[in-house]
């Protein structure tokens, strides 16, 4: 028997990655993590039966391909020379459409695996957070985890939790004085306006 996705209806041959749902309904990681993305949880309602989905687990394929299939990255750098001809590498992920050579920012492979522990929690947690706050806590955990080589997730929170601790006054929350605290660079404009008007990652 073959299995067909209940999103976009094609079939799920063996080299697709599959997202079961709880309600054992199957279909492509892609089209899932686009409808989590889309409802900013993993709590969605299965197109085909309604039932509420309770399984937040990735799948269990390599980090590095979880990791591509979150992030919708153009297919070439966006790096142009001082001719304007554009950079032929592929991006990297969560690097803005930037690769390896025109990001400051990129994420390890020993990194990988808290980077995703956090993206799971953005997505099972706090489901009324707006989708650019999102974006922001996102592009955040990445620059910390660089930037302090954290390799345990309740480190990682605790970044965050001491920063709105220190700052529950303020009645504005302002992200760009949650870079400046821990001394990280704050992302293009442009970047954070793209994805939160296209729903995206990248
Ligand atoms: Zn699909
Ligand atoms: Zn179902
Ligand atoms: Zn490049």
């Amino acid at each position: 028997m073959c299995d067909t996705c209940c999103i976009c209806l094609d079939l799920i041959n063996g080299s697709s990655i599959v997202q079961k749902l709880s309600c054992n309904h199957k279909m492509h990681h892609k089209c899932f993590f686009q409808l989590v993305i889309n409802k900013s949880t993993k709590f969605i309602d299965c197109p085909l039966c309604r039932k509420i989905n309770y399984n937040v687990n990735w799948p269990t394929v390599s980090l590095n391909k979880i990791l591509h299939m979150c992030c919708m990255s153009s297919n070439r750098c966006i790096h142009e020379n001082k001719e304007g001809v554009r950079c032929t590498n592929k991006p990297h992920f969560f690097n803005y459409g930037y690769c390896h050579n025109h990001s400051k920012n990129i994420l390890k492979k020993k990194h990988y695996k808290i980077f995703l522990t956090y993206l799971n929690y953005i997505f099972t947690n706090n489901i009324k957070h707006r989708w650019y706050t999102k974006v922001y806590f996102i592009d955040m955990a990445k620059k910390l985890i660089i930037k302090y080589d954290i390799k345990r997730f309740d480190k990682l929170l605790y970044y965050f939790f001491k920063y709105f601790k220190e700052n529950e006054n303020n009645e504005v929350t302002n992200p760009l004085a949650f870079y400046k605290q821990y001394n990280i660079e704050p992302p293009d404009k442009k970047w954070v306006t793209l994805c939160k008007n296209k729903k995206i990652i990248f």
